[in-house]
């Protein structure tokens, strides 16, 4: 199984204070035990999620694209 699943299917409710089954509505998700609104991670796991982030920091930044200029075909003759 997954380990993630269970952040699929469960959130975090501050009333709670634990992940539960939520209801999902069109702005927010809400706990199925008290109706609060949950969040996606509890306050702890959110701080390890953002320092788990800082610390993938990218090497060297994003590479460039650098354009190709194509050369220009039937100019170059061979000269014999
Ligand atoms: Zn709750």
């Amino acid at each position: 199984m997954y380990p993630s699943d269970f952040y699929s299917d469960h959130k975090y409710c501050e009333t709670c204070c634990d992940y539960v089954s939520y209801l999902q509505s069109m702005e927010h998700s809400y706990c199925v035990q008290c109706g609060d609104a949950v969040r996606l991670f509890s306050k702890e796991d959110w701080e390890v999620f953002n320092a788990t982030l800082k610390q993938r920091r990218p090497k060297g930044g994003r590479p460039k694209k650098k354009e190709q200029i194509a050369p220009e075909e039937g100019t170059d003759k061979e000269s014999a």
